[in-house]
């Protein structure tokens, strides 16, 4: 009878980081299979703009921008508070940008222009950084995942689509290979990056409880693979899990259903208020911290706008498009009034003070300040040179918003600076390796911005594959 096949490296998951691990191992020589669940390779990452956070890029260099890892390190502890492991998060912050020139290396193209949003290839802002760091490829994620397959098929990597990994072979305490949809692979390294557990409704209300604090408004727009399988793998070596109670949930107005590419964009022209009648926020900040601020008012919050910013809505969207918007109304569902303080009655928040806010709005907006929220700093990052209108034509609306659209879920398989799985003392798994949303530490409390979730994919998914082919190599010539 012939012996079993036995690779160096086994990757389970083929989107941004299976695909960079494959690839990364098999540049160091490894022979590398990688299996995908679903029949077609990608996950998330395919869905995603494919925004890439780094610093130190010849994209920045380009464009004159000077910008260090050391720099977005401090960043991005700063806004995690400290949360996070400072030297595994050093290495991403580290490791970020030559993976990025790794990527462009392989045919992937950022131009060195200033991009507006994440649908325009170029430097962006991606949160709330000093300096732009947010890289939008040409052809967004699908890019990414095409440059990347088309690298693994030059390196022989045996990709298997259709095949679900469902264990991990334990030998000793050290992971040796996996048991994918029946077939015993062995192997002297694995890569778990089966991505995250958006879709498992059990493994949310365990790890990441606040996404179903939105109730039947949730959506989840994470790939159908998200299923949690790295949670499973990791019970069965007693891996360590961090990062529970996180992940990235966009605000979004009740109705929503789809990622903004298909549900459309909220007016321009419109404000968000809290249960006071007051607005507490730039409408436009950015995801990296609008989510916690809306979270903290405590209660339910409103985007409140008018017929004329109803009227702009441009067509061809599922969801915010004039006649969508119209629909709610006469359903009762979004409310709509003639008159600021008749809408306040309908939604239950002080008629005084939002008269007050709509008039502070009115008198500041449209001639280009907020003196309070300084929204005119996001929107000139936008691209927006225009006045906003005044909320000024009857009727009034306010539809709730709210946390709701599930994007990436942070609750995974702890791992070090190298991409090594540590177990619940701490000590590595040996054999064992994780990246992307299925290997935690990197992806915190708060999102940093557009582009947190790809370059942790990629960059902890290289560097994943690097140490297993060094690892396997090792093994076999000890
Ligand atoms: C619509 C959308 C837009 C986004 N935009 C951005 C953005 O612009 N920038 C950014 O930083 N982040 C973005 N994100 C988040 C980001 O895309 C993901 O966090 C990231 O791509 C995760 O990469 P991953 O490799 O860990 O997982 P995935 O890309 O999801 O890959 C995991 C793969 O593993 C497969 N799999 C699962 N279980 C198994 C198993 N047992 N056996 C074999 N295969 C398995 C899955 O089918 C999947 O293909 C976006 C996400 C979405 C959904």
């Amino acid at each position: 009878m012939s012996e079993p096949i036995r690779w160096d490296v086994v990757v389970i998951g083929g989107g941004g980081a299976g695909l960079a691990a494959a690839v990364s191992a098999a540049e160091a020589g490894a022979s590398v299979v990688l299996f995908e669940s679903e029949p077609e390779l990608g996950g998330s990452t395919q869905l995603s703009a494919g925004m890439f956070t780094a610093a130190g890029t010849s994209v920045q260099a380009g464009l004159g921008i000077e910008d260090s890892p050391e720099r977005f390190f401090q960043h991005y502890m700063d806004l995690n508070a400290w949360m996070l492991k400072p030297g595994l998060v050093a290495a991403f912050c580290e490791h970020a940008g030559p993976t990025l020139e790794w990527l462009t290396g392989l045919g992937v193209k950022i131009p060195a222009t200033t991009s507006r949003n994440a649908h325009m290839p170029g430097l962006c802002r991606a949160g709330v950084e000093d300096v732009w760091r947010g890289h939008v490829p040409s052809d967004q994620g699908y890019g990414l995942v095409q440059a990347l397959t088309a690298a693994a098929r030059r390196h022989r990597v045996e990709v298997v689509p259709n095949t679900r990994v469902r264990r991990l072979l334990v030998s000793g305490g050290a992971v040796v290979g996996v048991v994918a949809d029946g077939l015993e692979v062995r192997a002297g390294a694995v890569v778990v990056a089966s991505g995250g557990f958006a879709r498992d409704p059990e493994l949310l209300a365990r790890h990441y409880p606040a996404a179903l604090a939105a109730g039947d408004d949730l959506f989840v727009v994470a790939a159908p693979g998200s299923r949690g399988d790295h949670l499973r793998f990791g019970e069965q070596v007693g891996a360590s899990v961090a990062g529970d109670g996180w992940g990235l949930l966009l605000p979004t107005a009740y109705f929503q259903r789809l990622h903004h590419w298909q549900s459309g964009f909220p007016p321009a022209s419109r404000i968000y208020v809290n249960g006071n009648g007051r607005r507490f926020m730039d409408e436009d900040a950015s995801y990296a911290v609008s989510g916690g601020i809306i979270e903290a008012q405590g209660g339910p919050v409103w985007a409140v706008f008018d017929e004329r910013a109803r009227r702009s809505l441009p067509p061809g969207y599922a969801h915010w498009d004039a006649d969508a918007v119209l629909r709610e109304a006469d359903a009762g569902r979004t409310a709509r009034a003639d008159t600021v303080e008749e809408l306040a009655a309908t939604i239950g928040v002080p008629a005084p003070a939002l008269a007050a806010t709509v008039r502070r709005w009115n008198d500041e907006l449209p001639a280009g300040t907020d003196t309070e929220f300084l929204r005119h700093h996001s929107l000139a990052a936008k691209g927006v040179t225009e006045p906003l209108e005044p909320i000024d034509t009857p009727p009034f609306y306010a539809a709730r918003t709210l946390p709701a659209e599930l994007v990436c879920t942070h609750a995974g398989l702890e791992i070090d600076a190298d991409a090594a799985v540590l177990d619940r003392r701490g000590a590595v798994v040996p054999g064992l390796f994780a990246a992307g949303e299925a290997g935690a530490g990197v992806l915190g409390p708060r999102y940093v911005g557009g582009g947190n979730a790809i370059a942790n994919a990629l960059t902890m998914g290289r560097i994943a594959g690097r140490n297993a082919a060094h690892q396997t190599q090792r093994g076999a010539t000890s």
